[in-house]
C-alpha cells in the first residue's frame, strides 16, 4: 500500500492554554486542505517545519500529534507542551498568534492505532497526552483501560473522555528532565486475570520507555506485538530526526 505524503501550510486560527503546561493551537483548513486531509487520522503523528530565527536556514523539523483532524469544522488541533523557549517548537507554540502560519507534515493513514484488546494499559507523560487523549476517545464502550500519566502538577490534568472503561491516576513531576517515577509506578501493576488480550502503549521520556521496554520485553517475556513503546522526547537533547 502506497501511503501518501501531504505537507501544507497552515494558519493557525485560535490558541489557548488547556491547562498552565499545555498550550493548544488550532489551525484552520482550507477547501483545498479539507480535502487533502481526507484520510489523515486523529492521533497520528506528523513533522512541524519551524522557521528558523537564523535568516536563510532551513527549517527545524519536530515530531508532533494530530490531536484532532475535524474535517466538518475544518480545524487541525496541535497540542503543545510548554516546556520554555530553550525548544523551537515550545517557543513557536508560546509566542503564536492568531494568522500565524506553519508548514506541517503528514501521512495518510487507514490503520487503526491500536490493534484490538481486551484491556490497554496506556504509559505517558504530557508529551504523551495529545495521542493517549485521541486514541481513548476512540476506544469501543466494551473494553477497559488503565491509564498513568504525568504531568506537572495537579493544575495539569486533563479530563479524558472515552466510551469505554477508564481509570486514570495521576503522577506529578515538575521537572521531568530530571528523572521520572512512571515506570516505578507502572512495574506495579496489577493486570487483570482472565482477560484474554492485553495490549500495552508507552510513550514518554527516554529513560521511562527504556526501563519498560526492557521491563516488559525483557523481564516479563511480553509478546513483541502486544506493547508499543515509543520514547517522545530526550532529556538535555535537542530532537533530532
Ligand atoms: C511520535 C511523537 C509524537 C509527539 N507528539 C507530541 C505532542 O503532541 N505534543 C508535545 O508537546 N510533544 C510531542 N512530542 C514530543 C516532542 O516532539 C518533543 O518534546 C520535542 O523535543 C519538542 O521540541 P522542542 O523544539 O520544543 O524542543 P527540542 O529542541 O527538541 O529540545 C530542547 C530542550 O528541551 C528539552 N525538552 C523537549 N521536550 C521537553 C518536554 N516535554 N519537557 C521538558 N523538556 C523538554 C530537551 O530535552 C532539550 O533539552 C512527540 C514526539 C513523538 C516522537
Amino acid at each position: 500500500m502506497i501511503t501518501k505524503k501531504i505537507r501544507s501550510v497552515f494558519s493557525v486560527k485560535n490558541k489557548s492554554f488547556l491547562t498552565p503546561h499545555l498550550i493548544r493551537v488550532v489551525f484552520e483548513m482550507n477547501e483545498d486542505q479539507v480535502k487533502l486531509l481526507a484520510c489523515v487520522q486523529s492521533g497520528y503523528n506528523n513533522k512541524l517545519f519551524i522557521p528558523s530565527v537564523e535568516k536563510g536556514s532551513e527549517p527545524i523539523i519536530r515530531t508532533y500529534t494530530n490531536r484532532k483532524v475535524d474535517l466538518k469544522n475544518r480545524e487541525l488541533t496541535i497540542d503543545f507542551v510548554a516546556h520554555g523557549e530553550n525548544g523551537p517548537a515550545s517557543a513557536w507554540a508560546l509566542k503564536a498568534n492568531p494568522g500565524d502560519i506553519l508548514e506541517i507534515g503528514m501521512k495518510e493513514s487507514t490503520k487503526p492505532l491500536v490493534p484490538d484488546a481486551d484491556f490497554y494499559l496506556f504509559v505517558g507523560d504530557s508529551t504523551a497526552l495529545p495521542v493517549i487523549c485521541s486514541i481513548v476517545e476512540q476506544l469501543p464502550s466494551y473494553v477497559t483501560a488503565k491509564i498513568i500519566l504525568e504531568v506537572h502538577d495537579k493544575k495539569d490534568e486533563l479530563i479524558l473522555c472515552s466510551a469505554a472503561d477508564v481509570s486514570v491516576e495521576w503522577l506529578h513531576n515538575s521537572h521531568p528532565e530530571k528523572g521520572s517515577l512512571l515506570a516505578d509506578l507502572t512495574r506495579r501493576v496489577e493486570f487483570p486475570s482472565g482477560i484474554l488480550k492485553e495490549y500495552i502503549y508507552i510513550a514518554a521520556e527516554y529513560t521511562t520507555v527504556h526501563q519498560l521496554r526492557n521491563y516488559f520485553k525483557t523481564y516479563l517475556n511480553w509478546d513483541p506485538q502486544g506493547i508499543y513503546a515509543c520514547s517522545y522526547w530526550r532529556a538535555g537533547q535537542a530532537e533530532n530526526r
